[in-house]
């Protein structure tokens, strides 16, 4: 049977831990061959020891120069996996400018970096195979609810998803989709690291838990089977979605 990303060449970014690098090992598994990329070029040097398959790149979204250079070199993609972004904790009150420049910088103006430089690309792929895809990461804070101290991160991703649909208007006559996953609440090491940093660790993790109607958070891999899909052409008349992966969270 043949897998289901076979042929195909992806970019991942924020590869080096959590959902993007366990994407890139799942779109390796399905045969794609992946470029995947992170601004910590250590936490590369152990994905690309297990998977050596797999091309790793140190690449900071947040520098344009450094993008268009990476694109400069890698071959025309069938899909771009816009992973990096970081959670602010807080209010409005606790938010200060530069605290909003930043998550604005890395959560939303970095795939406008990268779907510049992959575009013209990704625009020859459709035409050559019929489709090529665009995978922003947004969240389920910010799709259809909101959620308490999470102001600036859950305006990033509704943006996130704005330029999502935006993206897929435009391009939607010339084969090249872009959709948006929003996942609930994943065990990954930020997320880890942001328990730790609550004065009660214990009743931090248990009020994350308790938001989740399925009584558990998720785990990377509820979360890279629906990156798989929307990267693959089994989701080719799938288009300007945002689709939520959340445990019932939004029910
Ligand atoms: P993570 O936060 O644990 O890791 C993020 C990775 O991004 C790190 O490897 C880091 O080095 C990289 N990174 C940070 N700044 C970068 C930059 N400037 N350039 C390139 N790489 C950079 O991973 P995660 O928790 O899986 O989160 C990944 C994405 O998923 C984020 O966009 C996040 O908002 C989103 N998300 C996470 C959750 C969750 O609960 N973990 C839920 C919904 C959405």
């Amino acid at each position: 049977m043949a897998m289901r990303l076979e042929g195909k060449s992806i970019f991942v970014s924020a590869a080096a831990q959590g959902i993007g690098r366990a994407s890139a090992i799942a779109f390796a598994k399905e045969g794609a061959r992946v470029f995947a990329t992170d601004v910590n070029a250590d936490g590369l040097v152990g994905l690309r020891a297990e998977f050596p398959q797999i091309e790793t790149h140190a690449l900071d979204v947040l520098d344009t120069s450094a993008v268009n250079a990476l694109a400069a070199t890698l071959p025309d993609l069938d899909g771009i996996f816009n992973c990096a972004g970081f959670v602010h904790n807080g209010t409005i009150e606790a938010v200060a400018e530069a605290d909003w420049d930043f998550s604005f910088d890395l959560n939303v103006k970095s795939m406008y970096r990268t779907v510049k430089a992959f575009l013209p690309g990704l625009l020859r792929r459709a035409e050559a195979s019929g489709t090529a895809s665009i995978l922003n990461m947004a969240s389920m804070a910010s799709s259809t609810k909101g959620f308490p101290n999470r102001l600036v991160y859950g305006t990033t991703k509704a943006a996130v998803i704005g330029f999502t649909k935006a993206i897929a208007a435009d391009y939607v006559t010339k084969g090249v989709r872009c959709n948006a996953l929003c996942p609930g609440t994943v065990d990954t090491p930020s997320l880890r690291e942001r328990i730790a940093a609550f004065p009660d660790p214990v009743e931090a993790e248990k009020a994350f838990i308790a938001r989740q109607p399925m009584g558990r958070l998720a785990t990377v891999d509820d979360i890279t089977p629906m990156a798989v899909y929307l990267l693959s052409d089994e989701s080719q008349f799938v288009s300007g979605q945002a689709l939520l992966v959340d445990g019932g969270v939004t029910i």
